[in-house]
């Protein structure tokens, strides 16, 4: 996933491809807004609450033709719930066809042995569970889902677990679930996960039901430097994936660089495509913005929205960041999260990112 994170790994056995401005490796698919459940985060949510969309099986056919040219080694399906995909079974036909291993991203509530078991038939790969909570209460005013669902996830987990597949699990953090995360961790790695990742909500629109979970950006240093602890102090395998970019610039780095990998990517959009439900071609998972869409399936193909002109201009609008202009991490941080900064800054998209202001605002802190 492409939200600010830290993947905090439980093996060392898998590495993902980050960023590499000439070559597109990931791209993510929404194969439908219809889901089981109503998030409080979703960055899908004026999608998921608008009419149903579910993407063509044709979108699906252009893309994995126009592959044979690409070299993309991750195809992520997800949504909305890609479980509730009416074409599921064609798309993934098709992916098998191609000798294409795709990845999916899902709530996990409707993966019933049953249909793990014809996933992996298809050959796909790997399968991220999002769960944000283990607590009932806090499941029914995070996702707006009964109990029961929560019961299910979890034993879908376990299940999935067993099997050849790579299984991940994924949180997005809130006020509501901050408490928990730490004990998540655990429980997810003893549960034999491959790796957790936290993602720092990365807002698409500033959607009012959600502005009261958001995590404070002053806060956020805090949090990033006590999970950390955390998993040192309880993970045998001491090896984080972060796009937190700031993180260089604060006493965070310096303090755990020498006892954990700490390995620091920058925003993945040069190498990440995300198609929306409706065939536009975003470089951001989180950006359905039209400011961020280079391109649309349904009258370009994959190769043309990459070489077009509005791909190249969104990936070089770093560059005329007017706070970032003489930093010396510019080349490498590019300028922090377009997502945040569009969203949060008076500029668009050459506002300044405000996580980075706030990471070095935590320096002497410690
Ligand atoms: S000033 Fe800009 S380029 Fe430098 S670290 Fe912060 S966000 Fe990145
Ligand atoms: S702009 Fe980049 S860092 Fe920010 S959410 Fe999008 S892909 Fe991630």
């Amino acid at each position: 996933m492409r939200i600010l994170k830290l993947k905090f790994r439980f093996s060392n056995s898998h590495t993902d491809a980050f960023f590499n401005e000439c070559t597109v490796k990931n791209i993510f698919i929404d194969l439908t807004n219809r889901c089981n459940l109503n998030c409080i985060y979703c960055f899908n949510d004026n999608i998921i609450h608008g009419s149903t969309h579910d993407l063509p099986l044709d979108i699906i056919k252009k893309m994995l033709i126009d592959s044979s040219n690409l070299n993309i080694s991750n195809w992520f399906l997800s949504g909305g719930e890609p479980i509730l995909y009416p074409y599921l079974d064609d798309a993934l036909h098709l992916f098998q066809k191609y000798k294409i291993k795709p990845k999916i991203a899902s709530n996990g509530s409707l993966l019933t042995s049953d249909i793990v078991d014809k996933l992996i038939s298809f050959g796909v790969g790997s399968i991220q569970f999002s769960i944000d909570t283990l607590n009932e209460d806090k499941f029914i005013n995070l996702n707006c889902g009964e109990p029961q669902i929560l019961k299910n996830t979890i034993n879908n987990l376990i299940y999935s677990i067993n099997t050849p597949l790579r299984i991940v699990v994924s949180t997005t953090l809130t006020k509501l679930n901050l408490s928990d995360i730490y004990s998540m961790m655990i429980y997810f790695q003893d549960l034999g996960v491959d790796s957790y990742t936290v993602y720092l909500y990365t807002p698409s629109t500033n959607q009012p039901r959600m502005s009261k979970y958001a995590i404070d950006f002053s806060e956020l240093p805090f949090i990033v430097d006590s999970l950390i602890e955390h998993y040192y102090q309880h993970c045998d395998t001491k090896i984080i994936d972060t796009d937190l970019f700031w993180i260089l610039h604060s006493e965070i780095y310096k303090k755990w660089q020498s006892k954990i990998d700490l390995r620091v990517h920058n925003c993945s959009a040069g190498n990440t495509f995300s198609v929306k439900v409706n065939g536009e071609v975003s470089p951001c998972i989180c950006q359905n913005s039209p400011d961020f869409i280079c391109g649309n399936l349904h009258n370009s193909n994959l190769c043309e929205i990459l070489k077009s002109q509005k791909r190249k201009d969104i990936l070089s609008i770093y560059t005329k960041v007017p706070e970032c202009k003489n930093c010396n991490y510019l080349n490498d941080c590019r300028a922090g999260c377009r997502s945040n900064a569009y969203i949060f800054g008076k500029s668009g998209l050459i506002s300044a990112d405000p996580h980075c202001e706030f990471f070095r605002l935590y320096n002497g802190k410690l």
